[in-house]
């Protein structure tokens, strides 16, 4: 690996690894509290992520609280959703009681994008972490470059906001991280059409399907469904089955599909198992674990990531560990997190079971 010549930095009061939600939300507290702080994503930004893009009510709050309203840029057709239904057997729908009128239906690309810019924090994306180590008094972190080159960061905290896979909690504590299980899910965007009114978000639990739920709404001219396939089952005929059953039943008719992408889901929040972080070191959003029932991931991540931000100033004033401090205040969090998914747990009978099997064809 190549050594990045004359990048020195002077050290930050916080280096952020991951411009997601969680770590936007740590950035703007920070920033809003005259911190000095880095924010790298190893990716180039805007950058895509599998995600639906539905900003639900709680998530609505804080992103009016913390961020202010979202411009048009970030939204796509259409822009509000009425809801989100559930389908538990064809076309028997119940609507899931939410406390907003609408949903706000987003690219996450643009929408994380707009959320870091938000922030006021310096931003390098392309940047990676690839390892780090902590003294008494800070972390230093080593940085790859676009180049792929290495140059040191340090910086008196981290925040790792680095999403499921995180290498900053695998590196913590790799022990915990053997213990994770993981889902495979997968969503195709398509240019497609069906029976279903494109105002309202899907979700279909019917106990013939193979997945451990499908789920299918709309953006801009892209018909786009997913599934999450069960413990033990290979993602493709998981995904076979279920495109079989959206046309029994609601007559999917794909004329193309343009992209298929997937990534993997931790069971950490089945058990209410979350990873705060160590010493120096917090995790927040879903590298902690954070991410409710049905896979609402972006209000825990905006309340993470503004608790670890709260914990480390007040760290500073106190003299009490930002880690302690950071527990508490994410206490509440977790159980609410925990609760979600046994609340939903008769709807899923098939999650919680453990596999560790890969997405055959995903990517992204
Ligand atoms: C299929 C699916 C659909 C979903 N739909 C919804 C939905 O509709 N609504 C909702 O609220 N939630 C949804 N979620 C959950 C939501 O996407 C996540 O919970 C949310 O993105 C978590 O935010 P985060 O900031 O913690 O992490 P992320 O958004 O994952 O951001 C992590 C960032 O860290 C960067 N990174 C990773 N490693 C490194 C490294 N080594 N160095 C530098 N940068 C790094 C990544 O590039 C990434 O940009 C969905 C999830 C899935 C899987």
């Amino acid at each position: 690996m190549k050594i990045a010549q004359e990048k020195k930095t002077s050290p930050y009061d916080v280096l952020i690894i991951g411009a997601g939600p969680a770590g936007a939300a740590a950035a703007r507290t920070l920033v809003k509290n005259g911190r000095r702080v880095l924010v790298i994503d190893k990716k180039s930004l805007p950058r895509y992520k599998v995600c639906s893009g539905m900003i639900l009510d709680r998530a609505q709050d804080l992103l009016l609280e913390r961020f202010g309203a979202p411009p048009e840029t970030v939204f796509c057709r259409p822009s509000m959703l009425n809801g989100v239904r559930l389908s538990m057997s064809g076309v028997t729908f119940a609507d899931l009681p939410l406390k907003k009128k609408t949903i706000y239906n987003v690219w996450r690309s643009e929408f994380d994008h707009w959320l870091v810019m938000q922030s006021g924090a310096e931003l390098r994306d392309e940047h990676r972490l690839i390892r780090f180590h902590q003294t008494e008094t800070g972390v230093h972190a080593d940085i790859a470059d676009p180049d792929g080159a290495l140059f040191p960061i340090d910086a008196s905290y981290m925040i790792g906001t680095d999403g499921g896979k995180s290498l900053v909690r695998r590196s913590l504590d790799p022990a915990f991280e053997k213990k994770i299980h993981w889902s495979s899910f997968v969503q195709d965007y398509c240019y497609a059409a069906i029976d279903l009114d494109p105002a309202y978000y899907y979700m279909f639990f019917d106990p013939s399907l193979s997945a451990f739920y499908t789920w299918l709404h709309f953006k801009d001219d892209f018909l786009i469904y997913g599934v999450g396939a069960a413990a033990g089952r290979p993602i493709d005929p998981t995904f076979r089955d279920s495109t079989r059953y959206l046309g029994d039943h609601f007559g999917l008719r794909i004329d193309s599909v343009k992209r298929r992408t997937g990534c993997m889901v931790s069971d950490i929040p089945l058990h209410g198992r979350f990873h705060l972080g160590a010493n120096r070191v917090l995790l927040a959003g879903e590298a902690a674990g954070f991410m409710n029932v049905f896979g609402e991931g972006i209000s825990s991540a905006l309340a993470t990531g503004h608790m670890a931000a709260v914990a480390v100033c007040r760290a500073g004033e106190s003299g009490q560990g930002a880690l302690a401090i950071y527990s508490n205040l994410a206490e509440d969090e977790k159980q609410a997190t925990f609760k979600s998914w046994e609340s939903a747990k008769t709807l899923m009978p098939r999650i919680g079971a453990e596999s560790d099997g890969k997405p055959e064809t995903a990517s992204g």
